[in-house]
């Protein structure tokens, strides 16, 4: 077997992360990236195993160490792209577990530097109590951030965007009206109608394909993304990642993913996001 050096090299300079902790990913094999290894994500990897759904995930190639740390093994989706165009959109109403949300109220604890960073953002999200005591609870705040963004209204937000001129922007945490993600998207495809009919062609599949996926009824899907990429060729993608916090329900539970969220049926929302993902990029088919 020969290897081309630098090939791979070049290969692996293109390499972005758009969204997560810097120092989680390490480049892999050739054509793999290797992500910090979490037993959750595992375990989807492995109950994805024989699933349609499988086409529209990076394929895992097992966990395997790195100076004495665990990884998982993970295909480049980037890798035999040049110059690619990538977003990373998170999908559903909330980017929190329902245990997380449990676990925060167990120890109320008043939080001064989550008031804080509120008042940076919006010096009227505290109310009046909360300005008084100068501090806000955990949940509250948790709950209070997914109202910036377009998470809580239309089901996803984008992470994070990269141009083919390379510069990345991950200054979305405010982008939260239709019109606001509409023109982001539009930015992102630079107008061309061939790669917006291209995605709406992949996320009408990857729509099919979940609604009847055994798997993804079976999990509560929080925080994993749909990662959008192109290049001037017009080839077009998208695929599924991140399942660090996708959670199986317990045996004989269903998940529908459009019902609204209430607190204790630990819907997603996923499905509502993808329809109005869908909608947005129809409504830029319009001339
Ligand atoms: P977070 O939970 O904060 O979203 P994370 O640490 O779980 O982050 P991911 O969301 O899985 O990490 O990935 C972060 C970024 O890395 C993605 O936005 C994408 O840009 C890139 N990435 C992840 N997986 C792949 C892959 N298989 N191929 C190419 N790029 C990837
Ligand atoms: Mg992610
Ligand atoms: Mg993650």
């Amino acid at each position: 077997l020969v290897h081309w050096p630098f090939v791979s090299h070049r290969k692996r300079l293109s390499w972005i992360q758009l969204a997560g902790h810097k120092g989680s990913f390490k480049a892999g094999e050739e054509g793999t990236i290797l992500k910090k290894f979490s037993e959750n994500e595992k375990l989807c990897f492995e109950r994805l195993r024989g699933e349609r759904l499988q086409d529209f995930v990076p394929k895992y190639h097992g966990v395997t160490e790195r100076d004495g740390e665990a990884y998982l093994q993970l295909t480049d989706l980037l890798y035999d792209f040049d110059g690619p165009s990538v977003m990373d959109c998170k999908m559903g109403v909330r980017t929190y577990l329902e245990e997380e949300l449990v676990r925060a109220r167990e120890r109320p604890k008043l939080r001064k530097d989550m008031y804080d960073k509120m008042l940076e953002v919006d010096s009227d999200a505290p109310t009046a109590e909360e300005h008084q005591q100068k501090a806000v609870t955990k949940p509250r705040y948790m709950q209070w951030r997914e109202t910036l963004s377009s998470t809580h209204t239309l089901g996803f937000r984008i992470e994070g965007v990269k141009k083919p001129d390379g510069t990345c922007s991950t200054d979305f945490k405010k982008t939260r009206l239709k019109e606001e993600v509409m023109q982001v998207f539009n930015d992102f495809v630079a107008g061309n109608k061939n790669i917006i009919r291209s995605y709406l062609r992949k996320l009408e599949q990857i729509q099919s394909v979940l609604e009847d996926s055994k798997f993804f009824t079976q999990h509560e899907v929080i925080g994993s993304s749909l990662l959008f990429i192109h290049d001037r060729t017009e080839r077009a993608e998208v695929w599924l990642i991140d399942f660090g916090k996708t959670t199986a329900l317990p045996e004989g539970e269903k998940l529908n993913h459009r019902i609204p969220w209430q607190e204790g049926n630990r819907e997603d929302g996923y499905l509502l996001g993808l329809d109005n993902l869908l909608q947005l990029l129809t409504s830029l088919m319009e001339p």
